[in-house]
């Protein structure tokens, strides 16, 4: 069972199992999809061009997975094609991990988050949030995402509300853009100084992609539309991902990393079966097989997925700047090349 000290510790954790046949025994974090709607429509996000059905997680079987996850100690995380604010449930599901003593973390676009969600955030001690953001300046953000300035002022009026109200280190706060070469790279510091005031972290996590936009759109070139060059695609990618990710989505689906949502990466409905019994089954271990080889074309997800690019200028790195460390490191992506 593990026992993490803080949210960091789990994705520490998940690095042991960053290479061929060293599969977690459960893995150290799961991915919630409560719901498939998100309040936005970003340029770059396949969910915007998706007519589908409002859906999300009935919260029985929620809390059946949490359940199951609290045998192991695993990190919660409620992330994915979602805005998982919107979630009917949210308040009641952020209880319930916490209840459980297990860690939990949220990535928001932090539009719906007010005095009742911050209350609820402090009060439960979600170990971290992550706030989304694109670009390094408003007006890309503005345009990236298709909200208006007020919306952009009001996030981060929200966001510096919630650090003020904060009574001890819980959450953690993150603020995180991907970026493009539409965005200088000069005005990199001025984001981070800008968002440090009221966070414990600023990342740059590399570049935005725009995987599945075409499949999912019809819209052909989007790139070259946005003044972008093509990413470079990278030779022999093999990926491990699968040995210590798993998602759950809105409909009970189990996948084996949080941005897969095909069937070929769909190893159960936890309906059915248990997150244990479907992260060992003979089908997962086959994915994992598949992606150890680098046969990542195998699969729709893998062919287009951001591990297998680079981009000019940008990289595929993640820049992390702290507070307090005074620390700006640079980590590879788990991406391999060969
Ligand atoms: S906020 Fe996130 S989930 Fe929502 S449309 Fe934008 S990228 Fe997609
Ligand atoms: S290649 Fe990408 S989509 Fe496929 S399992 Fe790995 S991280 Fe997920």
């Amino acid at each position: 069972m593990y026992r993490f000290d803080n949210h960091i510790a789990a994705y520490d954790e998940s690095r042991r199992y960053n290479r061929k046949g060293e599969i977690a025994a459960f893995p150290p974090y799961v991915t919630f999809e409560l719901g498939n709607s998100c309040n936005f429509s970003c340029i770059m996000c396949r969910k915007t061009y998706i007519k589908e059905k409002k859906e999300e997680l009935d919260f029985s079987v929620f809390k059946k997975c949490v359940d199951e996850i609290s045998n192991y100690g695993s990190l919660v995380r409620f992330i994915g094609y979602c805005e998982p604010l919107l979630y009917s449930k949210i308040k009641d599901a952020i209880r319930y991990v916490k209840k459980k003593g297990l860690r939990l973390h949220i990535t928001t676009n932090g539009s719906l988050l007010n005095r009742e969600m911050i209350n609820a955030i402090l009060e439960n001690e979600v170990d971290s949030v992550i706030f989304s953001f694109q670009g390094f300046t408003q007006e890309e953000d503005c345009f990236m995402r298709n909200i208006s300035c007020k919306t952009y002022s009001n996030v981060v009026n929200k966001i510096k509300l919630l650090h003020k109200s904060r009574k001890s280190e819980k959450p953690y706060i993150t603020i995180s853009t991907t970026i493009t070469s539409r965005d200088n790279p000069e005005y990199e510091t001025e984001f981070i100084k800008r968002h440090m005031c009221y966070a414990d972290q600023v990342q740059v996590t590399g570049a935005t992609h725009f995987a599945f936009i075409e499949d999912e759109s019809g819209i052909r070139d989007i790139e070259k539309k946005l003044g972008l060059n093509k990413p470079r695609k990278l030779k022999n990618v093999k990926c491990f991902l699968t040995n210590y990710e798993m998602k759950i989505a809105e409909n009970g689906n189990v996948y084996m990393c949080c941005g897969s949502f095909t069937d070929e990466l769909n190893i159960g409905n936890i309906e059915k079966n248990t997150l244990f019994n479907m992260w060992h089954s003979e089908k997962a271990m086959k994915i994992r097989e598949t992606l150890a080889f680098g046969d990542l074309d195998k699969f729709k997800n893998c062919r287009a997925c951001q591990i297998r690019y680079d981009y000019d200028k940008i990289g595929n790195t993640i820049m992390n700047t702290m507070k307090g460390k005074n620390k700006k490191k640079k980590m590879e992506l788990y991406a391999e090349e060969r």
